[in-house]
């Protein structure tokens, strides 16, 4: 079985707030104007063109069995919200064999956060939460959030945080992607599981040490294709972290079957590779 655990559902069925071309607008208007052309092209595209079916196409195509379908809540930054936690949970309902609906919330929105965490989870199903801090602007390692990690741990559900820096975002706080920034939530919580996205790029070697010494601490290879041969792939083997790599591409901003090249493309042991594309994350999210 091959699981992806982070893709967007960016398709006309889901909610873009307050508009998407309001949205694009404050998300990407600080880009120089070609960077700024591509990606507002591309995002409007995807939100008026694409559907739910074309997804599930897609995975189809590459043989992509499950996906966790991600919702992202940047009210407090940009006053924005792309895709709902409603909409994560309905289009996993219809589809449930396929998605896996991780919820979004904006820790700088406190008690508001853990509430509209506890409300997806309890009565949307949502299975999973995930974090952007460098776009939401909030810091993994301040104790402030640490009710978020209580409530997270409670709900028995992994926090997928976006550990890298962030180029489509021109205003984005790289220093909040420092997977080192977790370190501390990894420690104090030692059975919320946490999954470092996105490779962890630039910081890979840190992300490696969080893998190998916390075993509540996940990575996933999503994006960053074209530099897979920096990883430290050998490295995670050596020190007994084959069962905490996980499959993900971050589409469709990444595609499945060029992920899942690129990855062939490394020559791992094909255990290592079986546990990376399905294995390691049916056992993260309890999946038969
Ligand atoms: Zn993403």
């Amino acid at each position: 079985m091959i699981i992806d655990v982070h893709i967007h559902p960016f398709c006309k069925e889901v909610t873009v707030t307050p508009s998407v071309e309001e949205a694009v607008k404050r998300m990407f208007s600080r880009h120089v104007p070609k960077r700024r052309e591509m990606i507002e092209g591309m995002v409007t595209f995807l939100f008026t063109q694409r559907t739910v079916q074309d997804i599930l196409c897609d995975m189809d195509d590459a043989g992509v069995d499950k996906a966790c379908i991600v919702a992202m809540d940047l009210t407090t930054h940009y006053g924005v919200e792309l895709v709902t936690n409603e909409d994560v949970a309905r289009i996993a309902s219809a589809h449930p064999n396929r998605f896996i609906p991780f919820a979004s919330v904006d820790p700088c929105m406190g008690r508001a956060a853990v509430d509209k965490l506890v409300h997806a989870v309890q009565k949307l199903g949502c299975r999973g939460l995930k974090l952007v801090p460098p776009v939401q602007h909030f810091d993994f390692s301040d104790p402030k959030y640490n009710s978020l990690w209580e409530a997270a741990l409670e709900l028995k559900i992994p926090v997928w945080t976006h550990a890298s820096h962030q180029q489509s975002h021109p205003d984005s706080d790289a220093r909040l992607g420092n997977p080192m920034l977790v370190e501390p939530v990894a420690l104090r919580y030692r059975d919320l599981k946490i999954v470092l996205g996105h490779c962890g790029f630039p910081w890979h070697w840190e992300t490696w040490s969080l893998v190998v010494r916390h075993p509540n601490v996940y990575v996933d290879i999503s994006a960053h294709t074209n530099l897979y041969n920096h990883l430290p792939w050998d490295a995670y083997a050596k020190y007994e972290a084959e069962d905490k790599v996980l499959f993900a591409t971050d589409y469709p901003l990444w595609g499945f079957k060029d992920t899942m090249s690129a990855l062939k493309n490394i020559n791992l042991p094909s255990e290592f590779e079986k546990k990376i594309l399905g294995i390691n994350a049916a056992r993260l999210l309890c999946i038969d």
